[in-house]
């Protein structure tokens, strides 16, 4: 029987249906129906967005921006179209505050060279949090090698949540930028960035969100919010690797230069003298994945349609399930207990590595993330070299997270 075919919500949320949008959920692994826990790394996809896939490259397949006849001008505006969505998705004040990128990574690395390498100088201060993901680390960490600046780290306490007086604290009249996580990937915490953003700006400071975690869970108002720049990867909400978002204040764009150069960014080239392109196109050298963005938006509207905060209620149902049923279980430790999370649960078990778990688990159809989640220091904090990670998804079941605690529990006779 397939986990789809055992489900019974106790809420109006129709699981069922869901993950009937999912083909790849059908599947069966080593024998036995696929209970699929590593949202967090990346999310699978709905139908729709593997047929707007096929329909581009069957119906619409041409480069974009420039040429006149049909199909360019088809896949201009599927593109562009899109980019309008994105804008409403964010509730951002224009396009031109849109920018495409490859994913996260690349939209925390676009900021730190062209906004830091442009304006930090020797002695300037970064902020950023004891639990971001390497890239919004190692960006930083470039940027301060290249301008002389330095980071400045908010620390954490046991239960994975920031010190705001610490936070505070930080700030000196050398502080340029505060970079931080909106929903941690290792800890799940819910950061309280509206007003870690509100002490920044009192300061004259900007901020980024990475909302690489967040966006699929939460809604996300970048001018309520008033963040300066936030970044989120299509992969991770329903959408293809390859492609997303930079969201960014136009008048901070303006100043900016160009983080690459090439076709499509310029308005002239000459070779004495280079003018460059209106936003957004500014920043988008080259052609860019232009499915990626247009399917990605499929996956966008998928997710609306069902509704975000309905997402993130059952969502939030599930990790109170799951926390109390791994809680339960002798030996296992949760790391990242905040009060306010979304559908991370990371855990370690006396006496068993995470790899070894992963590996058990997988023989049973489970697929969970083993490692450092690309936060070393997270670990480092908890002292553990690795934790066993189980992310939620809108389509993941309760019965789910009881095939999950029953073969925890092999694991631990196995081992004992
Ligand atoms: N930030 C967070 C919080 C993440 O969880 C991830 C990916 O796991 C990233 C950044 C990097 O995202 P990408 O590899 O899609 O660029």
């Amino acid at each position: 029987m397939s986990v789809a075919s055992v489900i019974h919500s106790e809420t109006d949320f129709d699981v069922r249906k869901i993950r009937e949008d999912f083909p790849i959920l059908k599947q069966q692994v080593h024998g036995k129906p696929l209970v699929y826990l590593d949202n967090a790394a990346t999310s699978q996809k709905p139908q729709v967005v593997i047929d707007a896939i096929t329909r581009y490259y069957t119906l619409e397949n041409s480069n974009i921006h420039r040429g006149v006849h049909y199909l360019s001008s088809q896949a201009t505006m599927a593109y562009e179209n899109t980019r309008t969505i994105l804008k409403d998705f964010l509730n951002a004040a224009s396009e031109k505050e849109i920018l495409f990128v490859r994913g996260t990574t690349e939209g925390i690395n676009l900021v730190a060279q062209s906004y830091g390498r442009t304006f930090f100088k020797e002695g300037d201060e970064i902020i950023i949090s004891a639990m971001e993901h390497h890239s919004n680390i190692v960006p930083w960490q470039i940027v301060c090698e290249q301008t002389g600046a330095k980071l400045r780290i908010i620390p954490m306490n046991e239960r994975g949540e920031l010190l705001p007086d610490a936070y505070e604290k930080l700030f000196t009249p050398r502080t340029k930028f505060v970079s931080i996580v909106h929903v941690s990937n290792s800890l799940g915490t819910i950061n309280p960035v509206k007003e870690m953003i509100a002490m920044a700006h009192c300061y004259g400071v900007p901020v980024l969100l990475d909302g690489a975690q967040a966006v699929q869970h939460l809604t996300v108002d970048v001018r309520e919010l008033d963040c300066d720049f936030y970044v989120f990867s299509g992969h991770k909400i329903y959408g293809p690797t390859g492609v997303g978002v930079l969201y960014a204040k136009q008048e901070l764009l303006e100043k900016m230069p160009p983080y690459q150069g090439g076709g499509d960014m310029i308005r002239s080239v000459t070779f004495e003298k280079t003018t460059f392109n209106e936003l957004p196109y500014k920043f988008e050298a080259g052609t860019p994945n232009i499915v990626g963005g247009i399917s990605m938006t499929a996956g966008i509207r998928y997710l609306q349609s069902i509704g975000i905060e309905a997402i993130g209620a059952y969502e939030h149902e599930l990790l109170e399930y799951g926390t109390e049923v791994l809680s339960s279980i002798r030996g296992l430790r949760l790391i990242g207990t905040a009060k306010n999370k979304t559908g991370i649960l990371s855990f370690v078990l006396d006496n068993v590595h995470p790899h070894d778990v992963g590996t058990f688990l997988d023989v049973e159809g489970i697929a969970i993330r083993t490692g450092h989640h690309c936060t070393q220091p997270v670990m480092q904090f908890f002292k553990v070299p690795a934790t066993s990670r189980a992310s939620l998804a809108m389509y993941n079941t309760k019965e789910e997270i009881d095939i999950l605690a029953d073969a925890i529990k092999k694991v631990m006779k196995v081992f004992s």
